[in-house]
């Protein structure tokens, strides 16, 4: 089963907004390790070229906030209870 297969077995319920918050103005570099970062690409830029995450992807997995740093995530939560993830096991 491949990667994409894996992840789309996952349910979402979305929150309204978002948990994880992005600093303003990120270098080029500081945006290249995020895209590296996310196994689920959620990491993007907008029509305006503004750094976007697509939050209700989110996997949960806390790679951005443990690699990329306060500098980079300035806030990382779990989000609201009954939202985010619902991870299916086998
Ligand atoms: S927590 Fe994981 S899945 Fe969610 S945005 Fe960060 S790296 Fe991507």
């Amino acid at each position: 089963m491949s990667v994409n297969d894996s992840l789309s077995r996952n349910r979402y319920v979305p929150a309204q907004k978002s948990h994880i918050t992005l600093a303003d103005n990120l270098s080029e570099e500081q945006f290249a390790l995020l895209e590296k970062i996310c196994p689920a690409g959620l990491f993007q830029r907008n029509a305006e070229g503004q750094a976007v995450i697509n939050y209700r992807g989110c996997l949960e997995c806390g790679c951005c906030r443990m690699i990329a740093g306060h500098s980079i995530i300035t806030q990382w939560r779990y989000p609201a209870s009954g939202k985010g993830i619902v991870l299916r096991f086998g």
